[in-house]
């Protein structure tokens, strides 16, 4: 079959090869599921994957196939396989369990182990290629009627993470009744979570660069959500005149925003940080203001990286709530749609271009 992949420790290797079709039975006892793929979204990571700044092949293979952000459509499953059937349309998470404790309870979201297992990044081939074979562990089903925006279910799925981390710390308060969150960054993460929050009944102020109006920020304002550019206001002038902000996501990928947060953050709030940094930056922080303003203010900050079996469903059942409250927003989030596995060039040329592009992605398959 075809695939995308990259020779990784290779700066800008992407090629479209032959790799071998994977069978049912390369899954133990059973448990396999065959699906050809519809739809792979990609991102940052893809990006430096193919900068050769992150990701590994697996053993024994000298290149990785590309994507985790996958939509597909039943084949085939094992005998053992129950509530997956041929016809069904699915997405597949993207961790894998490794040994800690959290792996053994499918919590490889959170692995304790110094190397992970992520298909199409880590140590795993990936989504980029005409069909995969996995465990029916690792698959949550999306019902057909969501399928033009499946493709969006991965990046939902580290939003729900993120968002279900914060609600889940928060039951240290007891009666925790936030009112106002800053989501900071406006890509496809960030519009994703300022749509959750708004659906959790949240007032959502979002940050971005650019000012406004662009695609990003009408799409935001649609659904009731304040665009602020940072170029005219400070996060600190926004949280004064906005604030107080009990829930701050950051995901611009800018770090230094990190610490403004911790500022600004409401007392008893919490600062959920998702972006991967892989730089070297330094900079200067107020370190007195910010510890006393967390001690003095109960505040949590927290890390979230990837998302469990739980968040991808409370992400379908969220983005069936977005579909059916503002029919038609998730779907213009699916700016650059790029037809076939060969034309990887201008796929990974989105991700790079910058021009209005929210979500690009491969149609590996016509949808129906
Ligand atoms: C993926 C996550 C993954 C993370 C770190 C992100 O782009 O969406 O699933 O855990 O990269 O590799
Ligand atoms: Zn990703």
């Amino acid at each position: 079959m075809k695939a995308i992949a990259v020779i990784p420790g290779k700066p800008d290797s992407i090629h479209l090869r032959e790799a071998p079709k994977p069978s049912l039975d390369e899954v133990p006892g059973g448990r396999g599921v065959l699906v050809r793929v519809l739809c792979v979204g990609v991102d940052g990571t893809d990006k430096e994957i193919n900068a050769a700044e992150y990701g590994a092949p697996p053993p024994g293979h000298d290149y990785l196939i590309l994507g985790h952000e996958s939509f597909g459509r039943v084949e085939a499953v094992g005998p053992a396989v129950r509530g997956f059937a041929p016809g069904d349309y699915v997405v597949a998470s993207v961790r894998r369990p490794g040994s800690s404790l959290y792996d053994t309870i499918g919590l490889q979201d959170m692995t304790t182990d110094d190397s992970y297992f992520e298909r199409g990044i880590n140590l795993l081939h990936g989504y980029l290629a005409e069909y995969y074979v996995d465990a029916a562990d690792y698959m949550v089903k999306v019902p057909e009627r969501l399928k033009a925006v499946g493709v969006l279910m991965e990046p939902a799925s580290v939003a729900e993470k993120a968002i279900g981390q914060v609600y889940e710390i928060q039951r240290r308060l007891k009666v925790w009744r936030p009112r106002k969150a800053a989501v900071l960054g406006t890509g496809t993460l960030g519009l994703l979570a300022s749509m959750i929050l708004k659906l959790r009944g949240l007032e959502v102020v979002a940050f971005g660069l650019q000012q406004a109006p662009h695609r990003n920020s009408d799409l935001l304002e649609e659904i009731g959500v304040r665009y602020v550019s940072t170029k005219t206001t400070s996060l600190r002038q926004a949280a004064a005149e906005f604030g107080p902000f009990d829930l701050i996501l950051e995901g611009t990928g800018f770090s230094p925003l990190v610490f403004e947060a911790m500022e600004v953050l409401a007392k008893n709030g919490v600062l959920a940080m998702v972006s991967v940094t892989g730089g070297d930056r330094k900079i200067e922080i107020p370190a007195d203001r910010i510890n006393q303003g967390f001690v003095l203010g109960n505040k949590v900050a927290v890390g979230s990286v990837n998302a469990s079996r739980e968040d991808f469903e409370q992400g379908v059942a969220d983005l069936a709530q977005a579909e059916l409250s503002h029919p038609g927003w998730l779907g213009r989030l699916l700016t650059h749609p790029v037809k076939g596995l060969e034309n990887y060039r201008e796929l990974l040329g989105h991700l790079t271009s910058g021009n209005g592009v929210i979500k690009a992605y491969c149609e590996v398959s016509p949808l129906s």
